[in-house]
């Protein structure tokens, strides 16, 4: 028997609209370095966003279903992007600005963007790709740059604000099929190329939604949250429509990324939320610590993309009283997939032990675990396995490319269709995912599994590491043994020893790395997380100064 219901699509029309009038008075804050920020509100970003679509659709030709690309910092013009290009029934494409020229080029022509819109201050990038950009047709440049690097260049070049002046206010929406693409985002590549993941805007809809709840990051109109998260790293968390849906006022970094513009930032305007991977927290804590910032307004801050150590956890709590909430996700997964908010009734012991896993499942997104022999593995917490998940905003396939069949590969999606997410962890009772590792980092040592991530962390909590990555090195006796690269604090002097007899009695004694290096960074990855591979390649290629104890 079907229900009586009806049967209204979720779009991001209704996400435009909506905020739009309802929440017209939210506001948007874009960070401009010098003097005040610019700021609007969700009435005025709205309806730019509406002149945007008539000028994508009457000044360059813009289709439903065709690709529109965006390299650009977090800013009110990037949001109005969001809104307008899914909204008019094209589809959304956050280029990754960090990404290697080859691996941007590659995208751009795989997903066959016709527009690029991009922020003045990118063009010395994006302009030496111009010629092998062949899909691209205009570029739109919002705010200032040196235009002159775009001379003679083949694409028709617009400005931003020239475009969208005096076009209407008002635009005949397209009736749009929930499971239609609203926007398209590349992994990072960190193995082979990039794979494309297309949300629907079904899967943002609902997204956004779990976005709001008080079990991801429950914010609503009273909050200001500010996504130091770029917009290009799977949609900014879903904190950008989410905003649009509840009134969630916008505080937007733009390209001051830095610990101390970013502390300036909070002081100032005051975000009662935040979102970052844990890198960036990290140097926000050395900036804090170095020179104290009042960043009491902070209620909460959301931070994944990879495990957060315990002691950032425990040092934001303890010097700043700023909660750090653990979640973890994936370009995959849009990305929500688990949130560590502890369950009620706890005292502070016992919610820690929920705060540093990876966090629980919401309803939206179901979980098994895999083990080596292929079976699913009880939720104890104590077996682990390979996570796979599914649900309305998980991807089920990888965009093929124009006129082609979606991509299915094997190692990614289980027959039955549920992602295989690489990450290998254990989940509780009650639904608490966490994570070891990733299937690729962790280190097989004569037929035993070592943790990078929990050496990592152990390390990380000793009062002189400001950083600290572990990676499997081939061995002859074991087969793969641990390197630990560690990163000082500036002024300390402990040696490797040291740190080793610090790992003794924390983890087990075969698991304590032999072999050290100290670095002066650890590399990171276009998204801000270690990149294990640039360290492994490193390493083989005898360019690490290792001692071996
Ligand atoms: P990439 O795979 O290119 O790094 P993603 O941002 O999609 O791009 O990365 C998703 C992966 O990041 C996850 O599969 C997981 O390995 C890691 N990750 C994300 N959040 C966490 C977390 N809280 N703890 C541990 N790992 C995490």
């Amino acid at each position: 028997m079907l229900s009586t219901m009806q049967d209204v699509p979720l779009t991001v029309t209704r996400i435009l609209v909506h905020g739009t009038v309802v929440h017209g008075k939210s506001t948007v804050t874009t960070w401009t370095g010098e003097g005040e920020p610019q700021r609007r509100t969700f009435r005025e970003t709205g309806l730019r966003a509406v002149r945007l679509a008539n000028a994508l659709r009457d000044g360059l030709g813009v289709e439903r279903g065709d690709r529109v690309a965006t390299l650009m910092w977090n800013n009110a013009e990037h949001l109005e992007a969001y809104l307008a290009v899914p909204a008019m029934g094209a589809v959304l494409h956050t280029l990754n600005l960090r990404l290697p020229a080859d691996q941007l080029t590659f995208i751009v022509n795989h997903a066959a963007d016709r527009v690029v819109l991009v922020n003045g201050s990118l063009l010395p990038l994006l302009a030496p790709l111009l010629p092998h950009l062949e899909p691209v047709e205009h570029l739109v440049v919002v705010g200032p740059g040196d235009r002159s690097v775009l001379d003679g260049c083949r694409p028709a070049v617009h400005d931003y604000e020239e475009l969208i002046g005096g076009r209407p206010t008002t635009y005949a929406w397209p009736e749009l099929d929930e499971r239609e693409a609203a926007a398209m985002c590349y992994t990072s590549g960190t193995t082979g190329d990039p794979k494309g993941v297309v949300y629907s805007h079904r899967s943002i809809y609902l997204h956004s939604l779990q976005v709001t709840t008080a079990e991801s990051m429950g914010l609503d109109s009273h909050d200001r949250t500010l996504p130091v998260v770029p917009m290009f790293h799977v949609n900014a968390w879903g904190l950008p429509h989410a905003a649009f849906m509840a009134g969630i006022n916008m505080i937007m970094p733009d390209r001051f990324l830095q610990p101390a513009p970013l502390a300036e930032m909070i002081e100032r305007l005051r975000p009662t939320h935040a979102a970052a991977v844990p890198t960036i927290w990290q140097g926000l804590l050395a900036e804090l610590t170095a020179r104290p910032r009042d960043v009491s307004s902070l209620k909460q801050v959301t931070i994944g993309g990879s495990a957060c150590p315990p002691a950032l956890m425990k040092a934001f709590d303890e010097q700043l009283g700023v909660r750090l909430c653990h979640a973890w996700g994936m370009t995959e997964t849009s990305p929500l997939g688990t949130v560590a908010q502890a369950p009620a009734g706890l005292g502070p012991e016992e919610e820690w032990a929920y705060r540093i896993t990876q966090g629980r499942f919401p309803a939206s997104v179901e979980a098994r675990l895999i083990g080596p022999d292929g079976s699913v593995m009880p939720w104890d917490g104590a077996s682990a396995g390979e996570l796979e998940v599914r649900g309305p905003w998980i991807a089920g396939a990888y965009y093929g490319g124009a006129g082609q069949e979606p991509l299915r590969p094997e190692d990614k999606f289980s027959p039955d269709g549920w992602l295989r997410t690489g990450d290998v962890g254990v989940i509780s009772e009650d639904g608490y995912l966490t994570l070891t590792d990733r299937a690729k980092d962790v280190i097989k040592s004569g037929g035993e599994w070592i943790s990078s991530v929990d050496l990592e962390n152990h390390l990380m909590a000793h009062p002189d590491v400001a950083e600290a990555a572990v990676v499997a090195v081939p061995d002859e006796r074991w087969g793969e043994r641990p390197l630990a690269t560690v990163v000082l604090k500036p002024g300390a002097t402990t040696g490797y020893a040291a740190l080793r007899d610090f790992l003794e009695g924390r983890v087990a004694h075969w698991q304590v790395p032999e072999r050290w290096a100290l670095v002066e960074a650890v590399p990171k990855t276009s998204v801000g997380k270690f990149d294990k591979k640039v360290l492994r390649k490193s390493y083989a290629d005898g360019k690490l100064d290792v001692t071996r104890l």
